[in-house]
């Protein structure tokens, strides 16, 4: 296969955090019984070795879970026709599974269980097919954590970061009590501005700065918290040009990959016509920096958390064999793995139920739901907001909604009210009038960045169209309270 043909990653062990560096190959009971397995083939041989408590004293016989058989994906179908699938204590040693409550209860690997590992395996060669041989996956407890050790395995204190000028609140939050700094790329309607990025790097003034160059570069290309943007193939291309240029690791934090949504084609106008198979979706989805990453400096951050739920807080990364080896060193004395409960639901759905065509069936069909939704919150905003003030880009990914407010027009800044005041008062009257939004502000990657312009962020994930209308009404109508429209 094509593992054999494709060159294997660059070395990059000249990134690597102290930290990391220190982590030896953990003496865990999980290793401890691998080098002491040999001794167990010994004819006879009673193991009192291991430290792994005895599956007899687990409270659980099985567990029975009941989820949708495609194509009845709707709650209501789900309800109705959906399979109970269940999983046994024993269910290896009666022939009926690869996996069973046994083993997913017990201790485990710090890559996750082999059998549910396989599967996002199998998920990453068929969307992203790595150009490079020895790519890896091992699962994580979510990208919130995944973040943490990335940061942990690449940083020292005192270093900087590169982040889009607005992002992920968490994920900045995530860094900077590790003693990081965020240095803020410019960004368009396509996110990340490469020639920015590049000339920040070029400019770079260790000594002005009192720090090396930054060379970890988080981003999120699809779908982006908060703005909402999604960097084309074109733009990802030359994002990674400069990435190279400067010897960068990219860190994709991707939870919304696969809420791209058909095109936006306005109101009234005819709706583009689903993917008519898994090839022709495939097909539509934006290149990921890993499937254009020959040198193996990109670590993915995938979860499950969007695309399934939050709370299964399962999740994986690729990248390559180097770097995932320390991912998992760290795993291994942290989180260890996920949830075994969590890991078996998935596996029993994903693996048993579904399979890849299922869970792309799914994909589809999350796809055609977050279009309908979005599609829903532009006709409310086209319809209610005041459109000499308030300015946006249809979002083509994701669950968020960046609307620009022009502040410039407030009559308050003639008796000097400043920027902030006014994007505080926005924010209060909408609450005032019962609708909550997010400050752009709030997702400043920098704090010291003088904002030249102001955003609110919405969600049309958690509301119906319903909701998403009256909030948008209210919103509008706060506006022109504000600007005396
Ligand atoms: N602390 C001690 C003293 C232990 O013996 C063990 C398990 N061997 C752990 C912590 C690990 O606990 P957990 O499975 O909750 O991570
Ligand atoms: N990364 C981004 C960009 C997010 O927006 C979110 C959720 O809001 C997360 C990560 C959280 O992911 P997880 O639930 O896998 O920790």
């Amino acid at each position: 296969p094509a593992c054999y043909t494709k060159p294997k990653a660059k070395r990059f062990e000249h990134r690597f955090s102290t930290e990391a560096k220190s982590r030896k190959v953990r003496v865990s009971d999980a290793s401890t019984l691998k080098t002491a397995a040999r001794f167990l083939k010994n004819p006879g041989m009673i193991s009192l070795g291991g430290g792994l408590p005895s599956p007899e004293y687990f409270p659980f016989e099985h567990l029975d879970i009941k989820v949708p058989t495609p194509p009845g994906f709707s709650p209501e179908a789900t309800k109705q026709s959906g399979s109970v699938l269940r999983a046994g204590k024993h269910d290896i040693k009666e022939g009926s599974s690869v996996y069973d409550l046994e083993i997913a209860l017990n201790y485990g690997q710090a890559t996750g269980a082999a059998q549910l590992l396989r599967f996002v395996t199998e998920h990453t060669e068929i969307i992203h097919k790595p150009p490079y041989s020895d790519w890896q996956c091992t699962l994580t407890a979510g990208s919130t954590y995944a973040w943490d050790t990335a940061l942990r395995l690449l940083t020292e204190r005192g270093d900087f970061i590169l982040m889009e000028e607005y992002t992920f609140a968490s994920a900045a939050e995530t860094a900077f009590p590790l003693g990081l700094k965020a240095l803020a790329v410019p960004i368009d309607e396509q996110g990340l501005i490469p020639e920015a990025m590049d000339a920040l790097l070029t400019n770079w003034d260790e000594q002005a700065r009192g720090a090396r160059k930054p060379f970890v570069l988080y981003t999120i290309p699809t779908g982006q918290n908060p703005t909402g943007a999604t960097q084309s193939a074109e733009r990802r291309r030359a994002v990674y040009l400069v990435a190279q240029k400067h010897d960068v690791i990219i860190v994709e934090d991707e939870p919304y990959y696969f809420l791209q949504m058909q095109p936006y084609v306005g109101q009234g106008a005819p709706s583009v016509p689903p993917p008519a198979n898994h090839d022709e979706f495939i097909k539509s989805l934006v290149p990921s920096f890993l499937s254009l990453d020959v040198d193996g400096r990109v670590v993915r951050l995938e979860s499950f958390s969007k695309v399934v739920a939050p709370g299964t807080r399962v999740g994986w990364i690729v990248a390559s064999e180097q770097i995932v080896e320390r991912f998992v060193r760290n795993f291994e004395t942290s989180s260890q793995n996920p949830s075994g409960i969590s890991q078996m639901v998935l596996y029993k759905l994903l693996d048993e139920h579904w399979g890849h065509s299922g869970y792309l069936d799914w994909l589809i069909n999350l796809r055609m739901e977050y279009t309908e939704r979005r599609d829903a919150l532009l006709k409310s905003c086209e319809k209610h907001l005041p459109r000499e003030i308030a300015h946006w880009a249809p979002p083509a990914a994701g669950m968020f909604h960046w609307i620009e407010i022009d502040w410039r027009k407030h009559p308050g800044i003639a008796a000097g009210k400043t920027r902030d005041a006014i994007e505080e008062d926005i924010f209060m009257s909408a609450v005032d009038h019962q609708v909550l939004l997010s400050r752009g502000s709030w997702f400043k990657a920098d704090s010291s960045v003088v904002e030249e312009k102001m955003f609110f962020r919405a969600t049309y994930a958690a509301a119906s169209s319903e909701k998403i209308d009256e909030a948008i009404s209210r919103f509008a109508e706060c506006l022109r309270g504000e600007f005396k429209l």
